[in-house]
């Protein structure tokens, strides 16, 4: 934490993945990065995080925006496209390459599996064209030189979490093979121009937190407060998603729907609240939005 975040106005931000329309998973890290902004007196920002074009459904931005206004919320300033923002992450990969810690790599995807072992988040790359690309070998991706300096942060509701990147990660792309930045890149740049003091989301980026706090070390950036609140799964343990294929919520029945993420979060909110509006009911979640009792748990199964 910083000075300038314990004087300026909180902020908090939702930054969907336009990848399909929301549903209960993503309404969760909604609601409760708004109650977290608000209950604070902060701003509230969207961002659309559609840099990964090939992922994404057309339309999704749009419909994620109606669908947050049609449960209440109501955001701060214009809502920032990442597809937009190029020019920024660029700047960033430049200063990074200034300060050495930027490298070209060649590997295949197929090169990689044969030769890396497994880390906390998929394959820790072995560092092979760390110090220079093989004879032969074109730059496909640009990866960022990680060391073994721990890395720790204290999450609001996860507790001390640590992370050597050199082990448990490698040295991770930051501008991929088919020309497109990455998102540990772009979330970083976004939410230090953006001013973002808080950062509520899901604890499935709880391991992509250590790389982020890496980035902003590296780019002389401030690093803001994380609370990461678990995620819903469904009874095969996977995480609520498109790929699970989640419900998209409706919005015939908003106040139920976040009458349920407050008892997903474990907030009590009285069964007579039901009875009321949606308006009602944030008024209350507001008053009583008690971060403390959100369960230190990764996923919950809903
Ligand atoms: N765009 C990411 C997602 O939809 C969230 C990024 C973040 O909150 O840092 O999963």
């Amino acid at each position: 934490m910083t000075e300038a975040f314990t004087t300026g106005t909180p902020k908090g931000r939702f930054a969907p993945s336009p990848t399909g329309p929301l549903h209960f998973g993503s309404l969760i890290a909604a609601v409760a990065s708004y109650l977290d902004a608000r209950a604070r007196q902060g701003e509230w920002l969207v961002r659309i995080e559609d840099l990964d074009l090939p992922r994404q459904m057309p339309g999704a931005a749009s419909l994620i925006l109606r669908t947050l206004e049609q449960y209440g919320f109501e955001w701060d300033g214009e809502v920032l496209y990442q597809s937009q923002r190029d020019a920024y992450y660029q700047d960033a990969l430049q200063t990074l390459s200034t300060h050495g810690l930027l490298y070209p790599c060649g590997c295949s995807r197929k090169e990689i599996a044969d030769s890396a072992t497994h880390g906390i988040d998929g394959l820790v790359y072995p560092g092979t064209c760390r110090h220079g690309l093989s004879p032969g070998k074109n730059a496909r991706a640009w990866r960022i030189r990680v060391d073994d300096q721990p890395i720790s942060f204290h999450d609001a509701v996860q507790g001390e979490i640590g992370q050597v990147l050199s082990r448990d990660i490698g040295d991770f792309i930051l501008k991929r093979a088919d020309g497109l930045f990455a998102y540990q890149l772009a979330v970083v740049v976004d939410d230090e121009m953006q001013g973002i003091t808080h950062i509520v989301r899901g604890a499935d980026l709880l391991d992509s937190t250590p790389r982020q706090i890496f980035l902003q070390h590296a780019l002389g950036y401030a690093t803001p407060e994380y609370l990461h609140v678990p995620v819903a799964a469904n009874a095969a343990g996977e995480k609520l998603s498109k790929q699970t294929l989640a419900q998209p919520l409706d919005s015939r029945d908003t106040t139920k729907d976040l009458w349920d993420v407050l008892a997903f979060l474990r907030q009590s909110p009285p069964i007579d609240l039901l009875k009321e509006n949606h308006a009602y009911l944030w008024q209350w979640a507001l008053q009583h939005w008690q971060p403390n009792s959100i369960p230190r748990q990764r996923a919950i199964t809903v």
